[in-house]
């Protein structure tokens, strides 16, 4: 006899509730901003990846109402079929042109689109060697490809250059790396992983969910911020769901990139195209940036505060240069505890323990984004100062 379903789901969801990694999302009681709802309780939100504030940002959700008046709710199929519409092109070109890429290609979420773009660009007889903490969308873009893969240790260029070199190959050998690492908030050493990549003929692919809209000249992203701009041996991906706020990925570079994608990539050809009130919100989006500078300047002078306060408050943030500022409590118990003493604060942050993070690393993540004001965030430092003497992790 088989198992039942039933028992299959009981004896699975036992197992997580035993290993304590039952997860029950909090539900927002109103949209995903620095101020947001949760339980009935107004809260600071510092959980978010809304990094510029654009998730409801009138303006970007204006254009997103008119492309849904003007071009309907949905595409309608796949965009080889007929789900391509003008404005998927447009927006394209437009983010070619902001990324200075050869090409761009937009897919429906960061996820997809390393499934997408690994699952095409690798071939058997390829050689992959990837960072240890990389994106689980990363890890699983990976298994769809015949490739042979390689880890290297966290941003060590020492073993980088160890696996390019005792890995080569006639195929095309590729150096994967997050742009910046959402769990300690590092940014990759790209001109080192690039120069070290070259000397071995290997490509260099980013994935830059956190650095796009954070990172370089009006967010444009890692790759900018280390200085290098329309290079053929980099890859670029990344998402549109974190500080553009709304949803999807793209991939970036190469000139020949797109039409390979748009011929080969699996979740291109056999998943609908995205509905015209996205493409319109992250075409305002993108609009917006440039246009205004004061996103930026807002996201990192609060990032500086957050940071430089914390810091004097006596927490560890592990040296983070970005804006997701994690803050260390130890045990995940720790955590987990300040994370609920801090929602009793009105301060909505998320704790983060073991395997998601190193066992006695673990933390409260925080992200600081463009739309909080400094009294949002003195309130979130007074509550963390509050709360790390209660719990004996600062004086
Ligand atoms: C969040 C994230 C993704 C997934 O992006 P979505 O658009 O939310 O699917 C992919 N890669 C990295 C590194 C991420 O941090």
């Amino acid at each position: 006899m088989s198992i039942s379903l039933t028992d299959r789901l009981q004896s699975e969801l036992q197992g997580l509730r035993d290993s304590g990694l039952l997860i029950h999302p909090r539900v927002l009681e109103s949209p995903n901003r620095a101020h947001s709802r949760i339980a009935g309780q107004d809260v600071i939100n510092l959980a978010s990846n809304n990094y510029l504030g654009f998730a409801d940002h009138p303006v970007i959700k204006e254009r997103a109402a008119a492309y849904l008046r003007d071009w309907g709710a949905g595409a309608g199929a796949v965009r080889t079929i007929a789900g391509t519409m003008q404005i998927h092109e447009d927006f394209e070109e437009q983010l070619a042109r902001f990324k200075h890429t050869g090409s761009a290609l937009v897919l429906h979420s960061g996820f997809t689109t390393n499934q997408g773009v690994l699952g095409t660009v690798l071939k058997e007889g390829d050689v992959v060697i990837s960072d240890e903490l990389n994106h689980a969308s990363i890890i699983d873009g990976l298994r769809l490809t015949k490739a042979t893969k390689k880890i290297y240790k966290h941003a060590d260029m020492d073993d980088l250059e160890r696996a390019l070199r005792e890995n080569d190959t006639d195929g095309l050998k590729l150096v994967v790396t997050d742009g910046v690492f959402s769990m300690d908030g590092d940014i990759a050493p790209l001109d080192r992983i690039v120069a070290v990549a070259r000397r071995y003929g290997a490509v260099t692919y980013v994935d830059d969910a956190h650095g796009s809209g954070v990172l370089g000249e009006a967010g444009r992203g890692t790759v900018h911020h280390f200085g290098f701009d329309q290079e053929d041996d980099v890859i670029q991906v990344g998402t549109l769901s974190k500080a553009w706020g709304v949803v999807g990925g793209y991939a970036a570079g190469h000139a020949d990139l797109r039409e390979l994608l748009i011929n080969r990539a699996r979740p291109y050809l056999f998943s609908t195209a995205q509905p015209p009130a996205v493409v319109g919100a992250l075409s305002a989006a993108i609009d917006l940036v440039q246009e205004d500078p004061s996103f930026m300047k807002r996201l990192w002078d609060n990032t500086h505060y957050f940071k430089a306060e914390i810091e004097r408050l006596g927490f560890d943030h592990l040296g983070s240069e970005t804006p997701i500022t994690p803050v260390i409590f130890g045990e995940a118990s720790a955590a987990f505890e300040a994370s609920r003493m801090l929602l009793d604060r009105g301060i909505f942050a998320v704790g983060l323990g073991f395997p998601t993070v190193p066992k006695d690393l673990a933390r409260i993540r925080n992200i600081i984004t463009a739309e909080h004001t400094r009294e949002d965030l003195d309130q979130a430092l007074a509550a963390y100062a509050e709360v790390g003497r209660e719990l004996g992790v600062i004086r």
